[in-house]
């Protein structure tokens, strides 16, 4: 793959990972020439996703979409683009397993909601804040209080 740098030919492949169960893989590559270094992210290529918005409308499901708010959320927290991209790529290999090319915005809000809280609390709350729209302080404490009780279980 060219360098995307200085458009050299060749750039070396430095690390691989598995980014969910083999189902993709994230390179770090590096150019032997400028030395610039980039990720490139290898996966299945799938029938697209269908997402079912709130006022009915469906368009294609765009994991860039759903990273770039998770990156927002997860601004100066320690949860780290891997760990993003691994949660992008559970919730995609959850939708194919139903076998059902639709599915809704909120179920995917429930989704993304699920995995971050035990990654971050920070995060979580900024996540769900935008997307359940807290009406007002008290039901966004309440929703504190959860995940403050959903911790406690799961170290118990
Ligand atoms: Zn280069």
């Amino acid at each position: 793959m060219k360098c995307i740098q200085c458009s050299s030919r060749d750039t070396k492949v430095i690390e691989s990972r598995d980014v969910n169960e083999g189902e993709a893989i994230r390179r770090r590559r590096s150019c032997p020439d400028c030395g610039f270094r980039f990720t490139t992210y290898e996966r299945i290529e799938r029938q697209q996703i269908i997402v079912i918005k709130n006022n009915s409308i469906r368009e294609l499901f765009k994991r860039d979409k759903l990273l770039a708010g998770l990156y927002r959320a997860c601004e100066k927290t320690p949860v780290t683009s891997l760990q993003l991209e691994r949660l992008v790529a559970d919730i995609e290999h959850q939708i194919y397993a139903c076998n059902d090319q639709e599915v809704t915005t909120m179920l995917i809000g429930e989704m993304v909601m699920d995995r971050l809280a035990p990654l971050d609390e920070v995060a979580y709350v900024r996540f769900a804040s935008v997307y359940r729209r807290f009406k007002d302080i008290a039901s966004f404490e309440r929703e504190l209080l959860q995940i403050r009780e959903r911790k406690v279980k799961s170290i118990a």
